[in-house]
């Protein structure tokens, strides 16, 4: 199950890695996070989103939700690291979608909020990007997803783009709440 994807080799960036950051918060949490794969900070400690743009993101999270990290789970589509922190391939994303989808059915979320074009294409089906999908509510297995910024194009973007992903989030607040 789940630890096999400790040793797992199903694609090149086993080659790379320092380590599989499989994701953490409690199980069954009625809301699930996913991001794109794990970055510098997150290799060096095994935990997703703890570096800047994570700090971003749980800022985001808190902030509009009221939930502390401990409240719900947070993944990554990918779980190993890609050199220079570049964007999966296909064929990575669909390596590493066994563990995903094992997540998904362990944790069956009443909420998942994709954060990023990788994830809100993995996990809720858009074919366009993020700029376009943002906010809308789509019917999942257990609940349904919402897809919103990438905290690092937050970084990039500044206040506009911050303030989208605050939108996006009172949106998941309210789902959350029904
Ligand atoms: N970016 C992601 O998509 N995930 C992380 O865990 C860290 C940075």
């Amino acid at each position: 199950m789940l630890d096999e994807a400790l040793s797992c080799t199903r694609c090149a960036l086993s080659l790379t890695r320092q380590r599989v950051v499989l994701g953490s918060g409690p199980q069954a949490a009625a809301l699930m996070v996913v991001g794109e794969a794990p970055g510098r900070s997150e290799d060096e400690g095994g935990e997703p989103f703890i570096g800047r743009s994570g700090t971003l993101l749980t800022t985001l999270i808190a902030d509009e939700l009221g939930l502390a990290r401990a409240d719900y789970f947070i993944t990554n589509v990918v779980k190993c690291r890609p050199p220079e922190n570049r964007t999966p391939t296909t064929k990575e994303v669909a390596a590493c979608r066994p563990w995903l989808d094992q997540q998904l059915a362990l944790q069956r979320p009443r909420v998942v909020l994709a954060v990023g074009n990788t994830a809100a294409r993995a996990v809720l089906g858009h074919q366009a990007g993020v700029g376009e999908t943002h906010g809308l509510v789509v019917p999942l297995g257990t609940g349904v997803g919402v897809a919103t910024y990438h905290p690092a194009a937050a970084l990039r973007g500044g206040p506009n783009v911050v303030a989208v992903m605050r939108a996006d989030l009172a949106i998941v607040r309210k789902l959350l709440a029904s």
